[in-house]
């Protein structure tokens, strides 16, 4: 069973996430799906689908003007978050530590964090992956608890580049070898019915966390059949 989690960032609206949900609800597969959501599309749990969140608190409540707590998630019926999303790390200026934070909160709540990692473009450049991910997850991973962690490089998300299969597998291998413990690992960036397959299929690699190409039934759904 792999996983393969779309993230709808900062789009949709019910009828756009009712009609996703609909069409997932179609879909055979014997892998496990996952939809991570805004904040405003959660409480959809009817239709069968596992659903995510993209962000949480540090907080457990209180006076935190818009911010949303694990729990606030879980009562949503949220399953899984996203945390440290390069987005987040870039225009909130999450560290690692804060990354950690939220993913314990997650866990506390009983929902599962999805941590991610991945080096820039200028950090690739300088030949600094293997250390920025190394450090990244040793910084970021909760203490206890179940978690998944998904490797993004940051210039892969969006942009239509894709690692090398060799650097994926010398990146998710990193990745491997540095958690105390072997967990999901899924890879993110990029990826589309035409090269989910091949990805999927690299060593340590237990599915895909997809952002583009998971707003639309017309091309998320063939990469869930591509890799059924
Ligand atoms: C993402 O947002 O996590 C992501 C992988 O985006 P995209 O698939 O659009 O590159």
């Amino acid at each position: 069973m792999k996983f393969i989690i779309g993230n709808w960032k900062m789009n949709g609206n019910t009828t756009e996430r009712d009609d996703m949900l609909t069409a997932l609800s179609k879909t055979k597969t014997k892998n496990k799906i996952v939809l991570c959501l805004p904040f405003t599309l959660l409480g959809c749990e009817k239709f069968g689908i596992s659903i995510g969140a993209q962000d949480v608190s540090n907080h457990d409540n209180g006076a935190y003007t818009g911010d949303i707590s694990a729990t606030m998630l879980k009562d949503m019926g949220a399953q899984y978050v996203i945390v440290g999303h390069s987005e987040r790390r870039l225009y909130h200026n999450e560290t690692n530590e804060l990354v950690r934070e939220k993913a314990e909160h997650a866990i506390k709540a009983g929902i599962i964090p999805i941590v991610c990692v991945g080096e820039t473009a200028e950090e690739k450049a300088a030949g600094h992956t293997t250390s920025i991910i190394k450090k990244m997850l040793l910084e970021s991973i909760p203490e206890n608890g179940e978690y998944i962690v998904a490797y993004e490089p940051r210039w892969a998300i969006g942009s239509g580049l894709t690692p090398t299969e060799s650097e994926i597998v010398t990146a998710v291998k990193t990745v491997f070898d540095t958690l105390p413990a072997p967990v999901p690992i899924l890879y993110g960036g990029s990826v589309n019915a035409e090269n989910a397959r091949d990805i999927i299929s690299i060593p340590y690699v237990d599915g895909l966390l997809i952002g583009g190409a998971s707003l639309k039934s017309e091309t998320f759904i063939p990469i869930i059949n591509s890799i059924d």
